[in-house]
């Protein structure tokens, strides 16, 4: 099989992965900070960390990966300004800080179900690491920190090339903004925020320097060194990451283990979906959550589909018309196999696929027919660079839309191809894909009596009544869509 190359931030270069341990990928994922719901953008750096870990899989490696979710020290801004995210959004409910959090994982979870991203062998909660991480402060302090009366501060000085993820040009980071006061250069980042004397805060423990919470980027070196050990096989993120978050995980790994560590052999970072508006934000205009899409009728492994049709590293402009074509071309792909299905059940196969659902390509017998071979190839090569989901779908449609093959090596051909992009395809059938937008006037069945009528009068050829009949289902929000491939379909008023 093809060599695996992923796009390494650090070098900002196409690299080979070879592993740090033999025959294993450990991965760690910043996840999400849990003081609201998280937006599709967000969605979208789970679906990429969960398409790279389905491809280590593929590639025969045993992957350990981590996500993290952030429920304390994330402040509102990600240099050291600002309030902490959660604090804030438990006052602006006036609920606890448990609850909120306890809230949003939750909500985020569901997402992760709805997109099929995998589960991860560990979710790492912050604040249950919390003395791990003031053990951790204590092991570097005296070489690498110092204390000011709001906390106590990470000396960038004290480590080789710190900001070389980010390329900053000088030792401070350009643009970087100096907000706390006594910081000995602007890029120093707190790693242990105080209460400030005469507060409480809903979150607070007792550290060496006193009450307060930790830092944002020292919950993720903490967290990736107790459960994967340093260094680690790859470390991902969204791109904003790679400015202050990452660089600034990577300093203390340094500081931990020497300036030649980063930590992680590879920094990947997916780039961001943004709006025509511009950046998508979770407080201006429409909230775009993934249970919107799914109240306005799509179905989400459409929007699964929408992310893989474009390369992660790329910018990705979200439209409801992109994500119309993202769900028309998952129902071909759904129909395209249940068709498959149906037509080797004529010819009386069914029993083979029967048996057959569970087994890998390796496990069907005989030489796997040249068209099979040549699209998984192809879908190999795709995969293998750098992720290359666009090429890879295209070769899992050339491989659906093969004609007189193997019943068995076929199924298990898009299987394995399924199980790398998770679309879920030998599953999902076409009606689970008809999802009734929540503010449907109109049940599926009325649709099935008026689409039969229409049928019936252009078998008369009666078009006024055709028309009159298409008219009244657009204005009950139903599209007769004759070149769809489920025939009708509910129009969005977007
Ligand atoms: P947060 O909960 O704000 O820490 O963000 C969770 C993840 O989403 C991080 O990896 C961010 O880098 C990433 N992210 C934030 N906004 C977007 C976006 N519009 N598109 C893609 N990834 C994003
Ligand atoms: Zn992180």
């Amino acid at each position: 099989m093809s060599e695996l190359k992923l796009f390494n931030s650090l070098t900002r270069q196409l690299e080979t992965f070879t592993p740090v341990h033999d025959g294993e990928a450990r991965v760690y994922t910043c996840g999400p900070t849990v003081y609201n719901y998280p937006h599709i953008g967000n969605m979208r750096a789970y679906v990429f960390a969960d398409t790279l870990g389905r491809v280590l899989s593929y590639k025969g490696y045993k992957l350990t990966h981590v996500i993290n979710i952030t429920d304390v020290g994330h402040l509102t801004d990600d240099a050291d300004a600002g309030e902490d995210k959660m604090e804030k959004m438990a006052a602006e409910k006036a609920q606890s800080i448990w609850d909120i959090a306890k809230h949003y994982t939750q909500a985020y979870w569901e997402d992760i179900k709805a997109l099929n991203i995998r589960q991860p062998a560990h979710w790492s909660i912050a604040t249950e690491y919390v003395p791990a991480m003031i053990a951790y402060a204590e092991s570097i302090a005296d070489k690498h920190c110092y204390e000011l009366e709001s906390g106590l501060y990470f000396d960038t000085s004290t480590v080789a090339n710190y900001g070389a993820l980010a390329r900053a040009k000088t030792e401070d980071g350009e643009g970087r903004i100096d907000e706390v006061e006594g910081k000995r250069h602007a890029a120093d980042f707190a790693i242990w925020r105080k209460t400030p004397a005469g507060e409480t805060r809903q979150m607070e423990w007792d550290s060496p320097w006193g009450k307060g919470a930790p830092g944002w980027h020292l919950e993720c070196s903490v967290m990736s060194e107790a459960l994967l050990g340093l260094p680690f096989d790859i470390h991902t993120g969204g791109i904003d990451h790679r400015e202050i978050h990452h660089p600034n995980e990577i300093a203390q790994n340094q500081a931990r283990c020497g300036s030649d560590h980063s930590g992680a052999r590879f920094w990947m970072h997916n780039n961001f979906l943004i709006e025509r508006s511009g950046k998508m934000s979770k407080s201006s205009g429409e909230f775009l959550r993934v249970q919107l899409l799914i109240d306005k009728g799509f179905h989400p492994l459409a929007y699964r589909l929408m992310c893989l049709q474009a390369h992660y590293r790329s910018e990705l402009e979200f439209s409801w018309d992109g994500l119309q074509a993202a769900l028309v071309r998952l129902k071909r792909m759904v129909m395209g196999v249940s068709n498959f299905k149906a037509r080797h059940a004529e010819l009386g196969s069914a029993s083979y696929l029967a048996t057959s659902e569970s087994k890998t390509l390796k496990q069907v017998q005989g030489d796997v027919a040249p068209g099979i071979s040549a699209a998984l190839n192809d879908f190999a090569a795709a995969v293998s660079d750098d992720l290359n989901t666009a090429v890879a779908i295209t070769s899992l449609e050339t491989l659906i839309g093969l004609k007189k093959v193997d019943a068995a090596q076929h199924l298990a051909a898009i299987a394995e191809m399924d199980a790398v992009l998770g679309l879920n395809l030998l599953t999902l059938s076409r009606t689970d894909l008809r999802i009734r937008p929540k503010a449907a006037v109109i049940t599926e069945a009325e649709i099935e009596t008026a689409l039969t009528a229409r049928k019936d009068a252009r078998a008369e050829k009666d078009f006024a009544k055709s028309d009159a009949i298409r008219d009244d289902l657009i204005a009950k929000g139903v599209e007769v869509m004759d070149g769809d491939p489920l025939g009708w379909d509910w129009k969005l008023d977007i």
